[in-house]
């Protein structure tokens, strides 16, 4: 989240995060700048805990950026939080980036060899570097950090006293621009201007830099063209359904994967049940195309952090049942069809076939709307290794015994694409169709990603049923 040319910039970027808070539990920052000083914040957490009015007043002047993190490369802790703040001679570089460097364990390797102290441990930093060893006008210096970093960035850069905002040529990661009366706001997700009162003007380009300074924008493209790779997973789940990504509202592909799925995959049942949050538009999609009734069958508890504490005799399914609780009354003798965005190790559908036919359910049908997610996500999203990606490694008929489904049926590949087609871009979907546009080898170089769900996340075993 950046803005540039408004009083309150920091209040502004605090709600902007609050309403990205979904892309990162991690870690936030504020980065503001006022009378050639940087003032910066971070903490480890959610935004609603790291800053507070007293916390925002040490934060004064009319431009900033914002952050909230989710690792996918470098552990998580105060020293990898960003936005990251440094000095290089005259300047002063902040930044604040989505996505996943490529070859970012290359560039520091050499950078290293060249005498450069790295801070912490995330790929974002040799940015910094990267522009404090470049020449020339800023335009010149940006053009030549970001030709020199492959992968996945949407980032913004606050140097000086002006607001940069840059997406990598494939355009992986969103990244759009708005206004706010005389100001320029840029975020992640158009939810963060609807929070604010700004007005979503257009997404920064793949392949674009954009310079605010005094209240003027400049554009440049200074990279080659490269073919569009927008991430298809933002809108199957990542991204809010409220937002405006890549132009298309996040709601209404969600929608029409539901759609779709119920005409590839129908079933005869007495209820659509959705599991919240993410799964819940596409249910409802699927619930209308199907004409089988909706019911919030599945309650999800909002409030579970990632460690809580257990007593000490053990409850059967406590890990899965803090979380969500079917409606027995709804459920019982009656037949589902239970629908989530997608699949990753298996274990949160395994449990809740097992909830669920503890409740009663007669029988439970599992639709996804997505397809087998088959690869690692090495361009922002944090997905497990292959082998522990659950489709990677089995056949749907088997996975569908391993959870305990009375059937389970993915969209297709095929069915995706028509989607994406509709939405007039190239998009990314490796982690479905293996297509990396940046070869693997390179990828293969990227530092490891770090664990998505806890281990022992589902490791209980299953009662018999
Ligand atoms: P799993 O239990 O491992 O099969 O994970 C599936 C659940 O994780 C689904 O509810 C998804 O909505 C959710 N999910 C999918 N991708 C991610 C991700 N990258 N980060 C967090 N949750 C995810």
């Amino acid at each position: 989240m950046g803005i540039a040319g408004h009083p309150e910039a920091a209040n502004l970027t605090y709600l902007g995060l609050y309403a990205l808070q979904h892309r990162g539990q991690e870690s936030a920052g504020i980065v503001t700048r006022d009378g050639g000083e940087n003032h910066i914040h971070k903490g480890m957490g959610l935004v609603a805990e790291i800053f507070s009015q007293p916390v925002l007043a040490t934060l004064p002047g009319r431009i900033a950026i914002g952050h909230v993190r989710y690792s996918t490369a470098g552990e998580s802790s105060l020293r990898n939080a960003m936005p990251f703040l440094a000095s290089t001679g005259q300047s002063q570089i902040a930044v604040a980036h989505n996505g996943n460097l490529t070859n970012a364990l290359a560039i520091r390797s050499e950078l290293e060899g060249h005498g450069s102290i790295f801070q912490g441990t995330m790929d974002s930093e040799v940015f910094v570097h990267l522009f404090a060893r470049a020449r020339g006008t800023l335009e010149e210096r940006l053009g030549d950090m970001c030709s020199r970093v492959r992968g996945a960035w949407s980032a913004v850069f606050l140097i000086d006293d002006v607001l940069v905002a840059a997406r990598d040529p494939h355009g992986f990661r969103p990244l759009s621009l708005g206004r706010l009366g005389p100001a320029w706001v840029v975020a992640s997700e158009t939810c963060a201007f609807d929070l604010i009162g700004a007005v979503y003007e257009r997404d920064v380009e793949p392949g674009e830099i954009v310079m605010i300074r005094r209240g003027r924008l400049r554009s440049v493209m200074p990279l080659p063209r490269a073919p569009e790779r927008l991430c298809v997973f933002e809108h199957i789940y990542f991204a809010r359904p409220d937002s405006l990504v890549f132009g298309a509202s996040v709601y209404q592909t969600r929608k029409q994967l539901g759609r779709e799925l119920a005409k590839a995959a129908p079933v005869r049942a007495d209820m659509v049940v959705p599991v919240l949050d993410s799964g819940s538009v596409s249910a409802l999609g699927y619930a209308e195309a199907s004409g089988i009734p909706y019911e919030n069958a599945l309650i999800r508890n909002h409030y579970v952090r990632r460690t809580f504490i257990e007593p000490e005799q053990s409850i059967r399914m406590f890990g899965v049942r803090v979380k969500h609780n079917p409606i027995r009354e709804l459920v019982a003798g009656k037949s589902l069809v239970v629908v989530e965005d997608s699949i990753v190790r298996g274990t949160t559908l395994n449990k809740l076939v097992t909830l669920f036919r503890g409740a009663g359910a007669r029988e439970v049908h599992i639709r996804v709307s997505s397809p087998p997610n088959t690869g690692p996500c090495y361009y922002g999203i944090d997905t497990p290794k292959r082998a522990d990606l659950i489709a990677a490694n089995h056949s749907v008929e088997e996975i569908r015994r391993m959870i305990g489904a009375d059937s389970l049926a993915y969209l297709s590949l095929e069915a995706l694409r028509r989607i994406e087609t509709q939405m007039k871009h190239g998009f990314c979907d490796a982690c479905f169709s293996g297509d990396y546009i940046i070869p693997v080898d390179e990828v293969g170089t990227a530092e490891p990603q770090l664990p998505l769900f806890e281990p022992g996340d589902g490791a209980e075993p299953e009662p018999e049923r």
